[in-house]
């Protein structure tokens, strides 16, 4: 098994050389970018800066074909079946709210929408839109973080028309069985629609979307080592094909008269206006560099990192430290959120990074009902890890934490 060599790492990103002392522990908010992912961007700019799919100068044709490249990789990245089925968007955000708004003409009033209850506030409101309150339906959250089976195959009926569900928890770290929760909804009900939300899963674990066998994947490219306003939409093509855009305009049309227009096919028909056509090359090379390094090894050490990390927490703080979500460090990914007795997340976080040059996240993590309802904490303090962190880091970041209990007690 290969090792991930986190000095030569560090070096690919201007960003720790302009900040050498900085502990970047907030990768689940948004990833730092490698120079050669900010120098693709810039490539564009330099030799090819032209709109896609309408010149018919070699300019144009240059970008539309780096643009077009990106469908391809992004298909292989997840083992799409089709270049078809990938949609470019601005984020995860975007790409839920295309399906929510999507499916909406197709939507019979007493059809019901199945969440959890860690639901990301974006894959959580587009559905609030659609349905009515009684006909969302949550599914409950265990202490350690986890969904109950029983329940779930209880909940899922012929009734129910959309499962939405991310594949990790941006919270509590929890990895989903999606696989399984997915065989078990088109057993009770084969025409579910799947929606699974993979802004915190696609940049840290292997993502099948055949083996998976979703209707419909989102994920986000600053998330991923992209930059930040691109976001992918992958949908099975009979599932995409019938989506209502969002979205009209020029680039999504067959035909337009001033009486009626005819719509042009998957995906440019839920792609309407110029594209973020720098942020699509950016993702491109994003998913080289991280293809590059493996998700396999990205993910054994995130595991090794949790595992150090959850340890020595528990070691240092014993019972003074709650941290949610699951236990087993393979049914979770590298997010650890929690709480101390006595002190408050934002006190936490601004000791750790004025002392410290630590930056983490504290709040609600955009899952405020989560958070209210279900953990019932106002707000969590939350650290999460990429491949470029490293045990030294988790190290200060203990330190820090002392440093906390020192200025608070
Ligand atoms: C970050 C995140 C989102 C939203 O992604 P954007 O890039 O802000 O659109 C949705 N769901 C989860 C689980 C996330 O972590």
């Amino acid at each position: 098994m290969n090792t991930i060599n986190t000095e030569k790492i560090k070096k690919d990103f201007q960003i720790f050389k302009n900040k050498p002392n900085l502990v970047y522990l907030d990768s689940g908010a948004t990833s730092f970018t490698p120079d050669i992912v900010v120098k693709s961007m810039d490539e564009y700019y330099y030799k090819c800066r032209a709109n896609t799919s309408r010149g018919v100068y070699e300019l144009s044709e240059k970008a539309t074909q780096k643009y077009e490249k990106v469908r391809r990789k992004v298909k292989n990245f997840i083992n799409a079946n089709d270049e078809s089925e990938i949609v470019f968007t601005s984020g995860t955000t975007a790409s839920i709210n295309l399906v929510a708004f999507g499916l909406k003409d197709t939507l019979k009033h007493d059809d019901e929408i199945l969440i959890t209850a860690s639901e990301h506030h974006a894959n959580l409101i587009p559905w609030q839109r659609l349905v009515n309150n009684e006909n969302l339906k949550v599914l409950n959250i265990s202490s350690t973080g986890e969904i109950d089976l029983d329940e779930f195959k209880n909940k899922i009926s012929k009734k129910t028309k959309v499962l939405a569900i991310a594949h990790v928890s941006n919270v509590l770290g929890t990895i989903y069985p999606i696989k399984e929760l997915i065989k078990i909804a088109k057993k009770n009900n084969p025409q579910i629609i799947t929606v699974i939300d993979g802004a915190q899963s696609v940049p840290h674990i292997k993502t099948d979307v055949l083996d998976l066998d979703c209707d419909f994947l989102t994920f986000s490219a600053h998330k991923m080592c992209g930059p930040t306003g691109v976001g992918v939409l992958y949908g099975k093509k009979t599932k995409l094909d019938k989506l209502t855009p969002l979205f009209t305009g020029g680039d999504m049309i067959e035909e337009v008269t001033f009486k009626n227009s005819i719509f042009t096919e998957i995906p440019h028909r839920l792609e309407a206006g110029s594209a973020n056509i720098s942020g699509v090359i950016g993702l491109g090379s994003a998913i080289d560099y991280i293809e590059n390094i493996g998700i396999e090894n990205i993910r054994n050490h995130e595991i090794k990192l949790l595992e150090y990390a959850t340890n020595k927490l528990k070691e240092t703080f014993g019972d003074e430290i709650e941290i949610f979500g699951p236990i087993d460090t393979k049914k979770r990914s590298g997010v650890i959120s929690f709480k101390f007795k006595s002190y408050h997340p934002h006190d936490i976080a601004s000791i750790l990074d004025s002392y410290s040059n630590i930056c983490v996240r504290a709040g609600n993590h955009c899952a405020m009902p989560l958070h209210n309802e279900v953990l019932h904490v106002l707000a969590t303090t939350r650290a999460s890890f990429y491949f470029y962190n490293t045990k030294k880091d988790i190290d200060i970041f203990v330190k820090g934490l002392k440093k906390v209990e020192q200025i608070l007690k």
